[in-house]
């Protein structure tokens, strides 16, 4: 692959623009580091899922360095946050509805294929120029490992372990137990409740008051 541009950086690692040999354009993913042996098959299993709502992942590599990088495929478009911050009083309702079921019906697949999100959130909602949402950083969650990192050091950390006004309560008490299925509902019904109101239900100057 040449990388052709940088896109952006966010919790999980740089994203960029590049093109294969061949000439297909992918965006790439440099994960960040310290990725457990279990998250990166989590990230593998999720190599093979194929929705029209969903990015498509092609592959996980490793480089010399031993740095891993997911290519996936290239959205041109813009983030459902972006449109939101045009929209500080949400969306009309059709468009809010025609978005939002595409949406769970991607999350529906995953959870199909024993996926959960964990992440959900308008930044992960990539708009395509035609319109079509298509979710993405599925698998990328990082798995909350009780002992190392609690909701208090969320903001010391920067970790992705979700993000805290779409985190469910077992989410924000790092609950392995009890993350499910019902986790990224609860994250829908947020991400929803933002896309017709224009805010989230729950927001609050620190992280803890807001979990
Ligand atoms: P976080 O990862 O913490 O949820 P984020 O979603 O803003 O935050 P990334 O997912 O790392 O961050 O994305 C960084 C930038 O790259 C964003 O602007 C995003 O729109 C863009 N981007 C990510 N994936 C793709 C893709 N497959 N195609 C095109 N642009 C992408």
């Amino acid at each position: 692959f040449t990388i052709k541009r940088g896109l952006g950086q966010g919790g999980f690692g740089e994203v960029y623009f590049a093109v294969s040999d061949g000439g297909k354009e992918v965006a790439l993913k440099l994960l960040l580091r310290g990725r457990t042996d279990i998250e990166l098959r989590g990230i593998s299993n999720c190599l093979n899922l194929k929705h029209p709502n969903l990015v498509h992942l092609y592959d996980l590599l490793t480089d010399e360095r031993g740095d891993h990088w997911l290519v996936m495929e290239y959205v041109q478009g813009e983030p459902l946050s972006s449109v939101l911050s045009r929209n500080p009083k949400g969306l009309p309702v059709a468009q809010a509805r025609d978005w939002f079921l595409q949406v769970a019906q991607a999350v529906g697949y995953l959870h199909d294929h024993a996926v959960i999100h964990r992440d959900i959130k308008p930044a992960n909602v990539l708009l395509m120029r035609d319109g079509t949402p298509k979710l993405t950083d599925f698998g990328l969650a990082k798995l909350a490992q009780e002992d190392q990192i609690g909701p208090a050091q969320l903001t010391l950390t920067g970790e992705t372990l979700g993000t805290p006004r779409y985190m469910s309560p077992e989410q924000a008490a790092c609950d392995l137990q009890r993350i499910g299925p019902a986790t990224d509902l609860y994250a829908l019904g947020t991400l929803l409740y933002e896309c017709l109101t224009g805010r989230a239900p729950f927001i609050s100057a620190s992280v803890l008051e807001t979990l």
